[in-house]
C-alpha cells in the first residue's frame, strides 16, 4: 500500500510542475504537505480513490486583473491584482490579500494552499483563498494608496461577498487599506455588508482584539509547546524577526507572559539587547505611528546594537524563536545556528516562514517546531468570530473575543498532537498539523460529490 501511494503522491506533484512550472513557493508547500498527510492516504484509500489529490491542488478558481490608478504626479499606473478561491468544501473562501512587489502567481497560490488547512484547523467553518497585489504601499502617500485599493476592489468586488469570499490583510494590507476597500465595496453594492472583509476598523464591524490576535494566538500556541514539555514561557529568552502586525503583538504577549524578547527586526536590519530586552513602546511608535525604520531604535536604546543583514537575527542566542517576517527567511544556515544555540523551540509566525531543510534540522535535533498553518492560525480565527459578531449583529468584548482566541489555540495544539500521535510521528507537528487540516477538508469534500 505505502508504495501505490508513494507513486500516486509522485504523479500528482509531477503533474503539477509539468503544468506550471515556475511556480517554485507553490510546489514547496505542496511537496511539505505531500509527504506529511501520506499515512493518511496509506490508512485510508478512499482518498486516492476519490482522487482528492488530483482536486485538491487545483483552486476552484484564479483569478487576476488589472488595477489602474492615477499617482501623486497625475501619471497613470498599473498593477496586477490576484484573487485565488483554492477551496470552498467547508465555508466559504476565507484569506488574506498582500501588497508587495513580489506577489505573483506562485505566492498566492502557496498561500492560499496553506490556507486551505489552516483554516480548517480552526475548527471555523472557513474555506481557503488568498490574493493581493504587487503595488508596493512603501513610500506611497494616503491617496495613492486609498486610490489604488478603490481600483483594487472596483474589479475584485465581482467575485467577493459574505457567503462567497472573504478576505482580509496580510502583509501591506492592514485596518487602514481593508477600511478604503471596504468604503468602494459598499459604494458599489449600495450595501452595507460588513461581513465581506475582516480586520476592519471597530467604528464600522471590525471585531476587537483582531489586529492583536496572530501574534497573541503564536503565543498562546507556544505556551501549549511549553506545556508539552513541562516548561513555561516565564524567563525565556525570545527573538521575533519582523516587527509588523504579527510580531509587534507576538512581542506583547510574550512580554506580558514574562519572557525575556531581546532582538527583533525589518526588512534591513535588526536590533539586539541582550541586557534591557527590546522595548516594545518605541517598536510601536517607530513602526505604527511613524512608520519608519527599526535602525532608529538605538536613538532611543543606547544599549541596543544595530546590524544591516536581517537574517543574522538567527545567530542571536535565544530559547524561542519566532519567524514572523515572510516566506523562507529562515533558511538551513539559520536553522544551524539556532540549534547550535540550543533553541529549544521554533513556532512560526509568518507563512512557511522555513525552508524545508530548515525545518529538517530543527526535526532531526529535537528543536520543538511549530507549523504556521497552526501556530499562526489566530488571525484567521478571529476573522471568523469577526464574520460571526457581523452575521449576528453583535460586537462582542476584547475578553470574550480573547477567550475564545485563547480556547481555539488550545483546541488547535491538541488536535495536531493527537493526530500526530495516532499516525505514528509523536512530537511531529507538521504531520500533525497537516494531516488533521487535510482530513477535514477532504472527507467534506468526499461528502459533496464531484463538483
Ligand atoms: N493573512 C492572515 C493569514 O495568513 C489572515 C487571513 C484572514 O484573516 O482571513 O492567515
Amino acid at each position: 500500500v505505502e508504495k501505490r501511494v508513494q507513486s500516486y503522491i509522485d504523479d500528482v506533484f509531477t503533474m503539477i510542475k509539468r503544468r506550471d512550472p515556475h511556480e517554485t513557493e507553490f510546489h514547496q508547500t505542496v511537496s511539505v504537505i505531500f509527504k506529511s498527510i501520506k499515512p493518511a492516504l496509506v490508512k485510508n484509500p478512499a482518498y486516492i480513490e476519490h482522487q482528492i489529490l488530483e482536486q485538491i491542488v487545483e483552486p476552484e478558481k484564479l483569478i487576476t486583473f488589472r488595477v489602474p490608478w492615477v499617482d501623486d504626479q497625475g501619471k497613470t499606473q498599473v498593477n496586477r491584482g490576484y484573487r485565488v478561491q483554492f477551496n470552498s468544501a467547508i465555508g466559504p473562501y476565507k484569506g488574506g490579500l498582500r501588497f508587495h512587489p513580489t506577489v505573483n502567481t506562485s505566492i498566492v497560490k502557496f498561500l492560499g494552499f496553506q490556507q486551505i488547512f489552516k483554516n480548517a484547523l480552526t475548527g471555523q467553518p472557513i474555506g481557503g483563498g488568498k490574493g493581493g497585489s504587487d503595488f508596493d504601499p512603501k513610500g506611497k502617500s494616503d491617496m495613492e494608496i486609498m486610490r489604488f485599493c478603490q481600483s483594487f476592489m472596483t474589479e475584485l468586488a465581482n467575485y467577493i461577498g459574505p457567503n462567497t469570499d472573504v478576505p482580509a490583510g496580510d502583509i501591506g494590507v492592514g485596518s487602514k487599506e481593508i477600511g478604503y476597500m471596504f468604503g468602494q465595496y459598499k459604494k458599489i453594492r449600495g450595501n452595507f455588508e460588513a461581513g465581506v472583509l475582516t480586520g476592519k476598523g471597530l467604528n464600522y464591524g471590525g471585531s476587537l482584539a483582531r489586529k492583536e490576535a496572530t501574534g497573541y494566538g503564536l503565543i498562546y500556541f507556544v505556551s501549549e509547546m511549553l506545556k508539552g514539555k513541562k516548561e513555561k514561557i516565564k524567563g525565556k529568552r525570545v527573538v521575533v524577526s519582523g516587527s509588523g502586525n504579527v510580531s509587534i503583538y507576538a512581542m506583547e504577549k510574550a512580554i506580558e507572559l514574562g519572557a525575556k524578547v531581546v532582538a527583533c527586526s525589518d526588512s534591513d536590519g535588526y536590533v539586539y539587547d541582550e541586557k534591557n530586552g527590546i522595548d516594545l513602546d518605541t517598536v510601536k511608535r517607530l513602526k505604527e505611528v511613524e512608520k519608519g525604520r527599526i535602525s532608529d531604535y538605538i536613538d532611543a536604546h543606547p544599549t541596543a546594537v544595530y546590524k544591516e543583514n536581517c537574517k543574522d537575527i538567527w545567530n542571536i542566542p535565544c530559547d524561542i524563536a519566532l519567524p514572523c517576517a515572510t516566506q523562507n527567511e529562515l533558511d538551513e544556515k539559520a536553522a544551524a545556528a539556532l540549534v547550535r544555540n540550543g533553541t529549544a523551540y521554533v513556532a512560526e509566525g509568518a507563512n512557511m516562514p522555513c525552508t524545508p531543510e530548515a525545518i529538517h534540522i530543527f526535526l532531526k535535533n529535537d528543536v520543538y517546531y511549530g507549523p504556521g498553518k497552526a501556530a499562526n492560525a489566530g488571525g484567521v480565527a478571529v476573522s471568523s468570530l469577526e464574520m460571526g459578531q457581523n452575521s449576528s449583529r453583535m460586537a462582542w468584548s476584547f475578553e470574550e473575543v480573547e477567550t475564545r482566541l485563547q480556547e481555539i489555540m488550545r483546541d488547535i495544539y491538541k488536535n495536531c498532537e493527537q493526530a500526530a500521535k495516532m499516525y505514528e510521528k509523536e512530537g511531529n507537528l507538521v504531520v500533525g498539523a497537516n494531516i488533521a487540516g487535510f482530513i477535514k477538508v477532504a472527507d467534506a469534500m468526499i461528502e459533496l460529490g464531484v463538483v
